[in-house]
């Protein structure tokens, strides 16, 4: 990838569990520059040492720590008052770290003002507020490059655009089963979930419920695992994405873990790879998930790992502790580490016929480092 162009980029919720890991990979990106750090009201005018009061393992990045953070809110009140002027000008790349609350209507604000003042300008949000809209693609780069088409205009590409990245366990869980799906076929799916305390933001779930404790999802992530993978694995037609018919159960469970979401998945295959004694090939399902690249249109960016998904031998792994931060590149490893899913204890299921547990850094894998993937894609498109 030869972009060596510096991008200028927003962060909005920066101060937020995910946008410290946003602000941490970014402040170490060949290709970006942080420009622009949103918050809510309560963190604007601060320094964004002070307002994030920096919750993750290591310092504040120095070239960041004393960068005023701005008020979010102002972008609404742009949005809709031309006497104002765009908080975001000169900015194409904004990413969206926000609480979900917030998150639909500011990230459309931004689409809004882009349009207003016919500039390009690319969302790529964390937020789930957008994955389901038919309009804005749910992408993962190696599983679904493709599903950028969805935002052809004609001929040309849509120039003000949200890219969603998808909830944190559906993309350990997706890229999982799309080497299996490319070879096999997938018919059905059983997922239970082991979700770490960073999952739930910073302050997230109460000691209470977490310390000695494991506390079933009180709210809609099993939905979310049932339908996201199911638009990411779908196919375009006619610039629109058909939904793949798999079946997926899932039950979602936090843990006291910090960082790294374990999944147990049970998988049903359409055309499982069968040795002569007619049990199922489980050494060519390693090569499979070990050997893959990604989609045939995936060209590989900073952050891609290599290999991207990790295969492991031993009985207890993979592990949250151990195999969380999985993730090796010789160009980049700043950018790649936390990347990779790991996929373990690969054996034969009596009822669906194979089982799997698969891991993923929650805020890096499934949350920042897949936003910024996300960014890299569109420079490798050559759309920014
Ligand atoms: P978080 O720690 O609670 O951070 C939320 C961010 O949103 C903070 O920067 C906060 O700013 C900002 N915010 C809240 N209310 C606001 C308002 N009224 N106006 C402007 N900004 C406001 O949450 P998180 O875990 O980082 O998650 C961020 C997003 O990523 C959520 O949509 C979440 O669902 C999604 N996500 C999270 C994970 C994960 O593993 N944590 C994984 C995938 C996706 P202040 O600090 O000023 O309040």
């Amino acid at each position: 990838m030869a972009d060596l162009h510096i991008h200028k980029v927003a962060v909005l919720g920066a101060t937020g569990m995910v946008g410290q890991r946003m602000i941490e990979r970014l402040s170490r990106h060949p290709f970006f520059e942080i420009v622009y750090l949103g918050a809510s009201s309560r963190s604007a005018g601060n320094t964004y040492e002070k307002a994030s009061s920096w919750k993750l393992e290591g310092r504040c990045p120095s070239s960041i720590k004393d960068r005023m953070v701005q008020d979010c809110s102002k972008i609404i009140v742009a949005s809709q008052d031309t006497s104002i002027s765009n908080p975001l000008e000169d900015i194409k790349i904004i990413f969206s770290a926000l609480d979900s609350k917030v998150a639909g209507e500011i990230e459309d604000a931004v689409i809004a003002l882009g349009k207003r003042n016919n500039q390009s300008v690319y969302v790529i949000s964390n937020a789930s507020n957008h994955r389901m809209n038919p309009k804005y693609p749910l992408i993962i780069p190696e599983v679904n490059p493709d599903h950028l088409n969805v935002l052809c205009e004609g001929r040309d590409f849509c120039k003000q655009a949200i890219i969603t990245n998808p909830n944190c366990c559906a993309i350990p869980f997706s890229l999982a089963i799309a080497p299996l799906h490319e070879k096999y076929g997938i018919e059905a799916v059983c997922v239970s979930t082991y979700q770490a305390v960073s999952g739930a933001g910073y302050p997230g779930e109460s000691a209470w419920d977490m310390i000695g404790n494991v506390h079933p999802h009180s709210g809609n992530e099993e939905e979310k695992l049932q339908l996201e993978p199911r638009k990411i694995l779908g196919s375009i037609l006619n610039d629109s994405i058909a939904f793949h018919e798999m079946k997926i159960s899932a039950r979602c469970v936090r843990v006291p873990t910090t960082d790294g979401h374990l999944l147990g998945l049970q998988i049903q295959l359409i055309r499982p790879p069968l040795l002569q004694n007619g049990n199922i090939d489980i050494e060519e399902i390693k090569n499979v998930l070990h050997n893959w690249k990604g989609h045939k249109d995936f060209i590989p960016t900073p952050s891609t790992p290599s290999p991207i998904i990790e295969v492991h031998e031993n009985r207890d792994r993979p592990s949250p502790r151990f195999d969380c931060n999985a993730g090796e590149s010789k160009t980049y490893p700043q950018l790649s580490s936390g990347m990779a899913i790991s996929i373990g204890r690969i054996e034969p299921c009596p009822v669906m016929g194979l089982k799997m547990f698969v891991l993923a850094h929650n805020t890096i894998r499934g949350a920042s480092g897949a936003a910024i993937a996300n960014a890299e894609l569109l420079l490798t498109k050559n759309l920014i």
